[in-house]
Protein backbone atom coordinates (compact mmCIF):
# COMPACT_ATOMS: atom_id res chain seq x y z
CA UNK A 1 0.00 0.00 0.00
CA UNK A 2 1.12 3.41 -1.03
CA UNK A 3 2.18 5.97 2.29
CA UNK A 4 1.02 9.12 0.43
CA UNK A 5 1.35 12.56 2.26
CA UNK A 6 1.90 16.05 1.21
CA UNK A 7 4.27 17.62 -0.77
CA UNK A 8 6.01 20.77 0.67
CA UNK A 9 9.47 22.41 -0.63
CA UNK A 10 10.75 19.80 -2.40
CA UNK A 11 9.72 16.88 -0.50
CA UNK A 12 6.95 14.47 1.29
CA UNK A 13 6.43 15.77 4.47
CA UNK A 14 4.68 14.63 7.36
CA UNK A 15 1.59 15.79 8.53
CA UNK A 16 -0.56 16.05 11.33
CA UNK A 17 -3.95 15.62 10.36
CA UNK A 18 -6.89 12.49 10.54
CA UNK A 19 -5.94 9.13 8.79
CA UNK A 20 -7.32 8.80 5.49
CA UNK A 21 -7.60 6.03 3.53
CA UNK A 22 -7.59 6.29 -0.36
CA UNK A 23 -11.03 3.64 -1.67
CA UNK A 24 -10.45 1.85 -4.48
CA UNK A 25 -14.32 2.65 -6.10
CA UNK A 26 -14.32 -0.54 -7.81
CA UNK A 27 -13.82 -3.02 -4.80
CA UNK A 28 -14.13 -1.21 -2.32
CA UNK A 29 -10.87 -2.11 -1.00
CA UNK A 30 -7.63 0.63 0.63
CA UNK A 31 -5.60 2.13 -1.91
CA UNK A 32 -3.39 4.64 -0.08
CA UNK A 33 -3.52 5.30 3.43
CA UNK A 34 -2.16 8.62 4.66
CA UNK A 35 -2.36 11.43 7.45
CA UNK A 36 -3.91 14.63 6.09
CA UNK A 37 -2.94 17.96 5.67
CA UNK A 38 -4.21 20.79 8.22
CA UNK A 39 -4.54 24.36 8.18
CA UNK A 40 -0.94 24.88 9.74
CA UNK A 41 0.62 23.02 6.88
CA UNK A 42 -1.08 25.41 4.17
CA UNK A 43 0.74 27.86 5.89
CA UNK A 44 3.83 25.96 5.30
CA UNK A 45 3.56 25.40 1.57
CA UNK A 46 2.34 28.71 0.48
CA UNK A 47 5.73 30.04 2.39
CA UNK A 48 7.42 27.70 0.14
CA UNK A 49 5.52 28.79 -2.60
CA UNK A 50 6.23 32.60 -1.90
CA UNK A 51 10.25 31.82 -0.74
CA UNK A 52 10.31 30.18 -4.51
CA UNK A 53 8.66 32.20 -6.33
CA UNK A 54 11.16 35.27 -6.94
CA UNK A 55 13.81 32.35 -8.64
CA UNK A 56 11.34 30.83 -10.91
CA UNK A 57 9.72 34.28 -12.06
CA UNK A 58 13.35 35.11 -12.89
CA UNK A 59 14.29 31.96 -14.62
CA UNK A 60 14.14 33.04 -18.45
CA UNK A 61 11.79 31.27 -20.56
CA UNK A 62 13.65 28.98 -22.08
CA UNK A 63 14.97 27.19 -18.24
CA UNK A 64 11.22 27.16 -17.85
CA UNK A 65 10.15 25.64 -20.94
CA UNK A 66 13.21 22.91 -20.22
CA UNK A 67 11.87 21.89 -17.09
CA UNK A 68 8.10 21.32 -18.20
CA UNK A 69 9.51 19.65 -21.65
CA UNK A 70 11.62 16.97 -19.37
CA UNK A 71 8.13 16.96 -17.08
CA UNK A 72 6.03 16.19 -20.21
CA UNK A 73 9.25 13.00 -21.08
CA UNK A 74 9.46 11.65 -17.26
CA UNK A 75 5.39 11.71 -17.13
CA UNK A 76 5.03 9.59 -20.46
CA UNK A 77 8.02 7.36 -19.14
CA UNK A 78 5.65 7.44 -16.14
CA UNK A 79 2.45 6.11 -18.21
CA UNK A 80 2.18 3.04 -16.31
CA UNK A 81 2.47 4.07 -13.07
CA UNK A 82 0.25 6.93 -13.42
CA UNK A 83 -2.39 4.98 -14.91
CA UNK A 84 -1.95 2.26 -12.22
CA UNK A 85 -3.15 5.45 -9.61
CA UNK A 86 -5.83 6.80 -11.91
CA UNK A 87 -7.34 3.61 -12.13
CA UNK A 88 -6.97 2.63 -8.83
CA UNK A 89 -8.26 6.01 -6.96
CA UNK A 90 -10.85 6.99 -9.05
CA UNK A 91 -12.14 3.19 -10.67
CA UNK A 92 -12.22 4.45 -14.01
CA UNK A 93 -11.44 2.05 -17.23
CA UNK A 94 -7.72 1.43 -18.00
CA UNK A 95 -8.61 2.39 -21.32
CA UNK A 96 -9.64 5.47 -20.89
CA UNK A 97 -6.66 6.09 -18.64
CA UNK A 98 -4.63 5.28 -21.08
CA UNK A 99 -5.89 6.83 -24.05
CA UNK A 100 -7.18 9.79 -22.79
CA UNK A 101 -5.95 10.99 -19.21
CA UNK A 102 -2.24 10.31 -19.36
CA UNK A 103 -1.51 10.61 -22.73
CA UNK A 104 -3.81 14.17 -22.61
CA UNK A 105 -2.19 15.37 -19.57
CA UNK A 106 1.57 14.50 -21.13
CA UNK A 107 0.74 16.47 -23.96
CA UNK A 108 -0.50 19.51 -22.10
CA UNK A 109 2.66 19.98 -20.40
CA UNK A 110 4.41 19.40 -23.55
CA UNK A 111 2.41 22.51 -25.13
CA UNK A 112 3.00 24.80 -22.04
CA UNK A 113 6.68 24.21 -22.90
CA UNK A 114 6.46 25.65 -25.92
CA UNK A 115 3.87 27.72 -24.91
CA UNK A 116 6.62 29.44 -21.86
CA UNK A 117 8.65 30.82 -24.91
CA UNK A 118 5.81 32.57 -26.43
CA UNK A 119 5.23 35.42 -24.19
CA UNK A 120 3.68 38.03 -26.88
CA UNK A 121 3.70 41.66 -26.08
CA UNK A 122 1.45 44.30 -28.35
CA UNK A 123 4.12 46.85 -30.41
CA UNK A 124 6.81 48.96 -28.13
CA UNK A 125 5.88 52.21 -29.80
CA UNK A 126 5.72 55.87 -29.25
CA UNK A 127 1.98 56.72 -28.47
CA UNK A 128 2.79 59.92 -26.94
CA UNK A 129 5.65 61.99 -28.91
CA UNK A 130 7.37 62.25 -25.69
CA UNK A 131 7.56 58.76 -24.55
CA UNK A 132 7.86 54.77 -25.64
CA UNK A 133 5.17 52.76 -24.32
CA UNK A 134 6.16 48.89 -24.22
CA UNK A 135 4.12 45.66 -22.30
CA UNK A 136 5.64 43.55 -19.63
CA UNK A 137 4.14 40.02 -19.24
CA UNK A 138 4.75 39.20 -15.59
CA UNK A 139 4.08 36.02 -13.32
CA UNK A 140 0.45 36.70 -11.65
CA UNK A 141 2.75 35.47 -8.18
CA UNK A 142 1.83 32.47 -5.84
CA UNK A 143 -0.94 30.06 -7.42
CA UNK A 144 -3.46 28.10 -4.68
CA UNK A 145 -5.59 25.49 -6.90
CA UNK A 146 -8.00 23.42 -5.72
CA UNK A 147 -9.13 20.53 -8.17
CA UNK A 148 -12.02 17.63 -8.08
CA UNK A 149 -11.46 13.83 -8.25
CA UNK A 150 -13.18 12.83 -11.92
CA UNK A 151 -10.27 13.86 -13.76
CA UNK A 152 -7.11 14.17 -11.11
CA UNK A 153 -4.25 14.28 -12.84
CA UNK A 154 -5.75 16.41 -15.90
CA UNK A 155 -7.60 18.80 -13.66
CA UNK A 156 -3.94 19.00 -11.56
CA UNK A 157 -1.88 19.28 -15.22
CA UNK A 158 -4.56 21.82 -16.05
CA UNK A 159 -3.97 24.32 -13.62
CA UNK A 160 -0.42 23.69 -12.38
CA UNK A 161 1.54 23.76 -15.62
CA UNK A 162 0.09 27.00 -17.34
CA UNK A 163 1.08 28.68 -13.78
CA UNK A 164 4.68 27.35 -14.04
CA UNK A 165 4.73 28.05 -17.67
CA UNK A 166 3.83 31.58 -16.73
CA UNK A 167 6.60 31.80 -13.80
CA UNK A 168 4.67 31.95 -10.70
CA UNK A 169 4.34 29.46 -7.98
CA UNK A 170 2.16 26.63 -6.64
CA UNK A 171 0.27 25.37 -4.13
CA UNK A 172 -2.54 22.69 -4.82
CA UNK A 173 -5.00 20.91 -2.67
CA UNK A 174 -6.47 18.42 -4.55
CA UNK A 175 -9.89 16.15 -3.64
CA UNK A 176 -8.62 14.11 -0.65
CA UNK A 177 -10.35 10.63 -2.17
CA UNK A 178 -8.07 11.25 -5.33
CA UNK A 179 -4.40 12.70 -4.43
CA UNK A 180 -2.13 10.22 -5.40
CA UNK A 181 -1.14 11.07 -9.34
CA UNK A 182 -0.88 14.95 -8.67
CA UNK A 183 1.79 14.08 -5.53
CA UNK A 184 3.44 11.61 -8.47
CA UNK A 185 3.37 14.68 -10.75
CA UNK A 186 5.12 16.93 -7.87
CA UNK A 187 7.73 13.72 -7.48
CA UNK A 188 8.05 13.98 -11.73
CA UNK A 189 8.42 18.02 -11.37
CA UNK A 190 10.90 18.06 -8.94
CA UNK A 191 12.90 14.74 -10.96
CA UNK A 192 12.36 17.74 -13.94
CA UNK A 193 14.95 20.12 -12.03
CA UNK A 194 11.70 22.49 -10.75
CA UNK A 195 13.07 24.13 -8.26
CA UNK A 196 12.28 23.18 -4.47
CA UNK A 197 9.15 25.00 -3.23
CA UNK A 198 7.89 25.92 -7.20
CA UNK A 199 4.89 23.34 -6.80
CA UNK A 200 3.47 21.96 -3.22
CA UNK A 201 0.74 19.60 -2.68
CA UNK A 202 -1.10 19.33 0.13
CA UNK A 203 -4.13 16.32 0.63
CA UNK A 204 -6.44 17.66 2.91
CA UNK A 205 -10.23 17.89 2.86
CA UNK A 206 -11.81 20.57 1.90
CA UNK A 207 -13.45 22.34 4.51
CA UNK A 208 -10.31 22.83 6.22
CA UNK A 209 -7.45 22.45 4.17
CA UNK A 210 -8.57 24.15 1.18
CA UNK A 211 -10.90 26.52 3.08
CA UNK A 212 -7.48 27.71 4.46
CA UNK A 213 -5.92 27.77 0.89
CA UNK A 214 -8.89 29.28 -1.04
CA UNK A 215 -8.55 32.32 2.06
CA UNK A 216 -5.22 32.35 2.36
CA UNK A 217 -3.64 36.01 2.44
CA UNK A 218 -0.18 35.70 1.47
CA UNK A 219 -1.65 34.03 -2.16
CA UNK A 220 -1.97 36.16 -5.00
CA UNK A 221 -4.66 33.92 -6.85
CA UNK A 222 -7.08 30.83 -6.75
CA UNK A 223 -7.65 28.96 -9.25
CA UNK A 224 -10.54 26.23 -8.73
CA UNK A 225 -12.19 23.12 -10.56
CA UNK A 226 -15.30 21.37 -8.80
CA UNK A 227 -18.61 21.73 -8.38
CA UNK A 228 -20.44 25.33 -8.70
CA UNK A 229 -21.68 25.80 -4.90
CA UNK A 230 -18.11 25.33 -3.62
CA UNK A 231 -16.66 27.17 -6.42
CA UNK A 232 -18.66 30.14 -5.21
CA UNK A 233 -17.63 29.49 -1.50
CA UNK A 234 -14.02 29.50 -3.03
CA UNK A 235 -14.47 32.67 -4.80
CA UNK A 236 -15.77 34.89 -1.11
CA UNK A 237 -12.69 33.13 0.36
CA UNK A 238 -10.43 34.91 -2.08
CA UNK A 239 -12.49 38.35 -2.21
CA UNK A 240 -11.66 38.96 1.33
CA UNK A 241 -8.49 39.43 -0.14
CA UNK A 242 -9.19 40.58 -3.26
CA UNK A 243 -7.35 37.78 -5.02
CA UNK A 244 -7.67 37.14 -8.44
CA UNK A 245 -9.78 34.08 -9.12
CA UNK A 246 -10.59 31.45 -12.07
CA UNK A 247 -13.35 29.00 -12.07
CA UNK A 248 -14.04 25.28 -13.88
CA UNK A 249 -18.23 24.29 -11.95
CA UNK A 250 -20.32 22.52 -13.08
CA UNK A 251 -22.16 21.56 -16.28
CA UNK A 252 -24.94 20.47 -17.47
CA UNK A 253 -24.81 19.78 -21.64
CA UNK A 254 -27.10 20.16 -24.39
CA UNK A 255 -26.66 17.17 -27.27
CA UNK A 256 -29.22 19.09 -30.05
CA UNK A 257 -30.20 16.17 -32.57
CA UNK A 258 -31.90 18.22 -35.77
CA UNK A 259 -34.30 16.41 -37.96
CA UNK A 260 -31.55 15.84 -41.04
CA UNK A 261 -28.76 14.39 -38.70
CA UNK A 262 -27.08 11.49 -38.82
CA UNK A 263 -29.09 9.54 -36.83
CA UNK A 264 -26.57 6.79 -36.27
CA UNK A 265 -23.64 9.30 -35.81
CA UNK A 266 -25.98 10.92 -32.69
CA UNK A 267 -26.88 7.55 -31.08
CA UNK A 268 -23.01 6.78 -30.84
CA UNK A 269 -22.31 10.02 -30.05
CA UNK A 270 -25.05 10.64 -27.11
CA UNK A 271 -23.75 7.12 -25.98
CA UNK A 272 -20.13 8.15 -25.87
CA UNK A 273 -20.81 11.57 -24.52
CA UNK A 274 -23.01 10.31 -21.92
CA UNK A 275 -21.11 7.59 -20.58
CA UNK A 276 -17.34 9.03 -20.61
CA UNK A 277 -15.96 8.61 -16.99
CA UNK A 278 -18.96 7.06 -15.94
CA UNK A 279 -20.60 10.21 -16.84
CA UNK A 280 -18.63 11.96 -13.92
CA UNK A 281 -17.59 14.81 -16.64
CA UNK A 282 -18.49 18.18 -16.66
CA UNK A 283 -19.04 18.44 -20.31
CA UNK A 284 -21.13 15.05 -20.57
CA UNK A 285 -23.98 15.01 -22.66
CA UNK A 286 -26.22 15.07 -20.31
CA UNK A 287 -29.87 16.53 -22.06
CA UNK A 288 -30.62 15.24 -25.79
CA UNK A 289 -32.73 17.55 -27.41
CA UNK A 290 -34.25 15.71 -30.08
CA UNK A 291 -36.13 16.57 -33.38
CA UNK A 292 -39.61 15.29 -32.97
CA UNK A 293 -39.49 12.69 -36.17
CA UNK A 294 -35.99 11.52 -35.07
CA UNK A 295 -37.16 11.07 -31.52
CA UNK A 296 -38.47 7.23 -31.20
CA UNK A 297 -35.94 6.44 -33.20
CA UNK A 298 -32.99 8.02 -31.34
CA UNK A 299 -34.44 6.81 -27.94
CA UNK A 300 -34.48 3.36 -28.96
CA UNK A 301 -31.05 3.32 -30.96
CA UNK A 302 -29.31 5.28 -27.66
CA UNK A 303 -30.78 2.12 -25.50
CA UNK A 304 -29.89 -0.40 -27.45
CA UNK A 305 -26.31 0.61 -27.55
CA UNK A 306 -26.45 1.16 -23.48
CA UNK A 307 -27.50 -2.36 -22.59
CA UNK A 308 -24.58 -3.74 -24.59
CA UNK A 309 -22.24 -1.19 -22.58
CA UNK A 310 -19.57 -3.62 -20.28
CA UNK A 311 -19.14 -3.08 -16.64
CA UNK A 312 -16.79 -4.39 -14.94
CA UNK A 313 -13.27 -4.59 -13.01
CA UNK A 314 -11.49 -1.41 -14.58
CA UNK A 315 -8.23 -2.73 -15.05
CA UNK A 316 -9.72 -4.94 -17.69
CA UNK A 317 -9.21 -3.52 -20.98
CA UNK A 318 -12.47 -5.15 -22.18
CA UNK A 319 -14.41 -2.92 -19.34
CA UNK A 320 -16.21 -0.46 -20.99
CA UNK A 321 -17.80 1.49 -17.98
CA UNK A 322 -16.45 1.73 -14.39
CA UNK A 323 -17.86 2.23 -11.24
CA UNK A 324 -18.65 5.58 -9.95
CA UNK A 325 -16.71 7.24 -7.57
CA UNK A 326 -18.01 6.42 -4.45
CA UNK A 327 -21.28 4.00 -2.41
CA UNK A 328 -22.34 7.87 -1.38
CA UNK A 329 -22.03 9.19 -4.66
CA UNK A 330 -23.89 6.13 -6.60
CA UNK A 331 -26.62 6.87 -3.81
CA UNK A 332 -27.03 10.47 -5.07
CA UNK A 333 -27.16 9.26 -8.35
CA UNK A 334 -29.76 6.07 -7.39
CA UNK A 335 -32.01 8.75 -5.91
CA UNK A 336 -32.40 11.04 -8.69
CA UNK A 337 -32.93 8.44 -11.30
CA UNK A 338 -35.56 6.91 -9.07
CA UNK A 339 -37.47 10.46 -8.46
CA UNK A 340 -37.86 10.74 -12.47
CA UNK A 341 -41.04 8.97 -12.84
CA UNK A 342 -42.91 11.33 -10.51
CA UNK A 343 -41.81 14.17 -12.41
CA UNK A 344 -42.67 12.49 -15.35
CA UNK A 345 -39.81 10.37 -16.78
CA UNK A 346 -39.68 7.26 -18.62
CA UNK A 347 -36.57 5.46 -17.52
CA UNK A 348 -36.10 3.37 -20.81
CA UNK A 349 -33.32 1.06 -19.79
CA UNK A 350 -30.82 1.39 -16.83
CA UNK A 351 -31.46 2.33 -13.37
CA UNK A 352 -30.35 -0.09 -11.18
CA UNK A 353 -27.12 -0.82 -9.47
CA UNK A 354 -25.58 -4.55 -10.39
CA UNK A 355 -25.06 -6.25 -7.39
CA UNK A 356 -21.55 -7.04 -5.46
CA UNK A 357 -19.13 -4.67 -4.03
CA UNK A 358 -18.32 -1.73 -5.91
CA UNK A 359 -20.31 1.54 -6.46
CA UNK A 360 -21.04 0.61 -9.93
CA UNK A 361 -24.59 1.48 -11.62
CA UNK A 362 -25.82 0.99 -15.42
CA UNK A 363 -25.73 3.12 -18.26
CA UNK A 364 -29.40 4.82 -17.71
CA UNK A 365 -31.39 6.50 -20.33
CA UNK A 366 -34.60 8.51 -18.97
CA UNK A 367 -36.86 9.88 -22.11
CA UNK A 368 -40.31 11.74 -21.78
CA UNK A 369 -38.61 13.92 -18.94
CA UNK A 370 -40.19 17.42 -17.98
CA UNK A 371 -38.59 20.34 -18.63
CA UNK A 372 -38.84 21.65 -15.31
CA UNK A 373 -37.90 18.05 -13.14
CA UNK A 374 -34.85 17.79 -11.62
CA UNK A 375 -32.73 15.56 -13.78
CA UNK A 376 -33.00 17.58 -16.73
CA UNK A 377 -32.10 20.79 -14.39
CA UNK A 378 -29.12 19.68 -12.17
CA UNK A 379 -25.87 17.97 -12.37
CA UNK A 380 -26.28 14.17 -11.62
CA UNK A 381 -23.03 13.41 -12.76
CA UNK A 382 -23.32 9.45 -13.21
CA UNK A 383 -23.91 7.88 -16.50
CA UNK A 384 -27.41 9.00 -17.05
CA UNK A 385 -29.02 10.59 -20.13
CA UNK A 386 -31.93 12.38 -20.09
CA UNK A 387 -34.01 12.99 -23.50
CA UNK A 388 -36.80 15.96 -24.85
CA UNK A 389 -38.20 16.58 -27.71
CA UNK A 390 -38.15 19.60 -29.95
CA UNK A 391 -40.85 21.06 -32.02
CA UNK A 392 -38.68 23.48 -34.24
CA UNK A 393 -34.80 25.21 -34.53
CA UNK A 394 -35.87 28.13 -32.10
CA UNK A 395 -37.55 25.73 -29.79
CA UNK A 396 -34.50 23.58 -29.93
CA UNK A 397 -32.11 26.39 -29.11
CA UNK A 398 -34.13 27.64 -26.38
CA UNK A 399 -34.20 24.00 -24.95
CA UNK A 400 -30.27 24.05 -24.79
CA UNK A 401 -30.15 27.62 -23.56
CA UNK A 402 -32.43 26.81 -20.43
CA UNK A 403 -30.08 26.55 -18.12
CA UNK A 404 -27.71 28.03 -15.25
CA UNK A 405 -24.91 26.24 -17.10
CA UNK A 406 -22.86 27.22 -20.19
CA UNK A 407 -19.47 24.97 -20.61
CA UNK A 408 -20.24 22.42 -23.23
CA UNK A 409 -22.84 21.73 -25.70
CA UNK A 410 -23.34 20.21 -29.28
CA UNK A 411 -25.41 20.34 -32.31
CA UNK A 412 -25.86 17.17 -34.66
CA UNK A 413 -26.77 18.36 -38.53
CA UNK A 414 -25.71 18.30 -41.99
CA UNK A 415 -26.73 21.81 -42.40
CA UNK A 416 -24.24 24.05 -42.77
CA UNK A 417 -26.24 27.18 -42.30
CA UNK A 418 -27.94 25.41 -38.94
CA UNK A 419 -24.19 24.10 -37.56
CA UNK A 420 -23.18 27.89 -37.71
CA UNK A 421 -26.34 29.50 -36.19
CA UNK A 422 -26.17 26.60 -33.35
CA UNK A 423 -22.72 27.75 -33.16
CA UNK A 424 -23.46 31.48 -32.56
CA UNK A 425 -26.83 30.78 -30.69
CA UNK A 426 -25.85 28.23 -27.44
CA UNK A 427 -24.55 29.91 -24.84
CA UNK A 428 -21.70 28.01 -23.98
CA UNK A 429 -17.79 27.84 -23.60
CA UNK A 430 -17.41 25.28 -26.45
CA UNK A 431 -19.80 24.18 -29.06
CA UNK A 432 -18.98 21.17 -30.81
CA UNK A 433 -20.16 20.07 -34.51
CA UNK A 434 -21.21 16.82 -35.22
CA UNK A 435 -19.31 15.76 -32.20
CA UNK A 436 -19.38 15.69 -28.18
CA UNK A 437 -16.19 15.40 -25.76
CA UNK A 438 -13.01 16.23 -27.62
CA UNK A 439 -10.58 18.25 -26.14
CA UNK A 440 -7.26 19.33 -27.56
CA UNK A 441 -4.24 20.89 -25.91
CA UNK A 442 -4.29 24.04 -28.13
CA UNK A 443 -7.64 25.10 -28.02
CA UNK A 444 -9.51 26.41 -24.58
CA UNK A 445 -11.37 25.10 -22.02
CA UNK A 446 -13.81 26.69 -19.79
CA UNK A 447 -17.71 27.82 -19.35
CA UNK A 448 -20.10 31.13 -18.58
CA UNK A 449 -22.73 31.55 -16.65
CA UNK A 450 -22.93 28.90 -13.46
CA UNK A 451 -19.87 26.91 -15.28
CA UNK A 452 -17.60 29.52 -14.33
CA UNK A 453 -14.97 32.18 -16.11
CA UNK A 454 -11.64 31.82 -17.11
CA UNK A 455 -9.98 28.98 -19.65
CA UNK A 456 -7.94 26.20 -19.24
CA UNK A 457 -5.54 24.63 -21.90
CA UNK A 458 -4.69 26.95 -24.52
CA UNK A 459 -2.37 30.10 -24.71
CA UNK A 460 -5.69 31.95 -23.40
CA UNK A 461 -4.90 29.67 -19.87
CA UNK A 462 -1.51 31.29 -20.06
CA UNK A 463 -3.35 35.06 -19.62
CA UNK A 464 -4.88 33.83 -16.80
CA UNK A 465 -1.29 33.45 -14.42
CA UNK A 466 -0.21 36.37 -15.77
CA UNK A 467 -0.48 40.39 -14.98
CA UNK A 468 -0.16 42.53 -17.62
CA UNK A 469 2.40 45.66 -17.34
CA UNK A 470 2.31 49.23 -18.76
CA UNK A 471 6.04 50.30 -18.37
CA UNK A 472 6.06 54.12 -19.84
CA UNK A 473 9.65 55.99 -20.55
CA UNK A 474 10.23 59.16 -20.96
CA UNK A 475 12.17 59.85 -24.20
CA UNK A 476 13.18 63.55 -24.02
CA UNK A 477 15.12 63.93 -21.24
CA UNK A 478 13.80 67.47 -20.67
CA UNK A 479 13.01 69.20 -17.23
CA UNK A 480 9.95 71.00 -18.35
CA UNK A 481 7.86 68.84 -20.25
CA UNK A 482 5.20 70.38 -22.05
CA UNK A 483 1.90 68.69 -20.08
CA UNK A 484 3.56 69.77 -16.38
CA UNK A 485 1.71 73.46 -17.55
CA UNK A 486 -1.66 71.84 -16.76
CA UNK A 487 -0.53 71.62 -13.38
CA UNK A 488 1.74 74.86 -12.24
CA UNK A 489 2.67 77.56 -14.83
CA UNK A 490 5.54 79.53 -11.80
CA UNK A 491 8.60 77.95 -10.71
P1 LIG B 1 -16.33 19.69 -5.17
O1 LIG B 1 -16.72 21.09 -5.48
O2 LIG B 1 -17.08 18.96 -4.14
O3 LIG B 1 -14.80 19.62 -4.71
C1 LIG B 1 -13.77 20.18 -5.52
C2 LIG B 1 -12.57 20.49 -4.63
O4 LIG B 1 -12.94 21.51 -3.69
C3 LIG B 1 -12.08 19.30 -3.79
O5 LIG B 1 -10.67 19.33 -3.74
C4 LIG B 1 -12.67 19.61 -2.42
O6 LIG B 1 -11.94 19.02 -1.36
C5 LIG B 1 -12.56 21.12 -2.38
N1 LIG B 1 -13.44 21.79 -1.42
C6 LIG B 1 -14.61 21.34 -0.89
N2 LIG B 1 -15.10 22.28 -0.04
C7 LIG B 1 -14.26 23.32 -0.06
C8 LIG B 1 -14.25 24.60 0.59
N3 LIG B 1 -15.22 24.98 1.41
N4 LIG B 1 -13.23 25.45 0.32
C9 LIG B 1 -12.26 25.10 -0.55
N5 LIG B 1 -12.21 23.90 -1.18
C10 LIG B 1 -13.20 23.02 -0.94
O7 LIG B 1 -16.34 18.93 -6.57
P2 LIG B 1 -16.07 17.40 -6.85
O8 LIG B 1 -17.26 16.64 -6.34
O9 LIG B 1 -14.71 17.03 -6.39
O10 LIG B 1 -16.04 17.38 -8.45
C11 LIG B 1 -17.18 17.31 -9.24
C12 LIG B 1 -17.59 18.69 -9.72
O11 LIG B 1 -16.51 19.27 -10.44
C13 LIG B 1 -18.75 18.66 -10.69
O12 LIG B 1 -19.64 19.71 -10.39
C14 LIG B 1 -18.07 18.90 -12.05
O13 LIG B 1 -18.92 19.43 -13.03
C15 LIG B 1 -16.98 19.82 -11.67
N6 LIG B 1 -15.91 19.81 -12.67
C16 LIG B 1 -15.79 20.89 -13.51
C17 LIG B 1 -14.81 20.89 -14.49
C18 LIG B 1 -14.65 22.05 -15.44
O14 LIG B 1 -13.63 22.12 -16.14
N7 LIG B 1 -15.59 22.99 -15.50
C19 LIG B 1 -13.93 19.81 -14.60
C20 LIG B 1 -14.08 18.74 -13.71
C21 LIG B 1 -15.06 18.76 -12.74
Amino acid sequence: MTVASSWIDGALVKTGGAQHTVINPATGEAVAEFALAQPGDVDRAVASARAALPGWKRATPAERSAVLAKLAKLADDATSELVAEEVSQTGKPVRLATEFDVPGSVDNIDFFAGAARHLEGKASAEYSADHTSSIRREAVGVVATITPWNYPLQMAVWKVIPALAAGCSVVIKPAEITPLTTLTLARLAADAGLPDGVLNVVTGSGADVGAALAGHADVDMVTFTGSTPVGRRVMLAAAQHGHRTQLELGGKAPFVVFDDADLDAAIQGAVAGALINTGQDCTAATRAIVAQGLYDDFVAGVAEVMSKIVLGDPADPDTDLGPLISAVHRAKVAGMVERAPGEGGRVVTGGVAPEGPGSFYRPTLIADVAETSEVWRDEIFGPVLTVRAFTDDDDAIRQANDTKYGLAASAWTRDVYRAQRASREIHAGCVWINDHIPIISEMPHGGFGASGFGKDMSQYSLEEYLSIKHVMSDITGVVDKDWHRTIFTKR
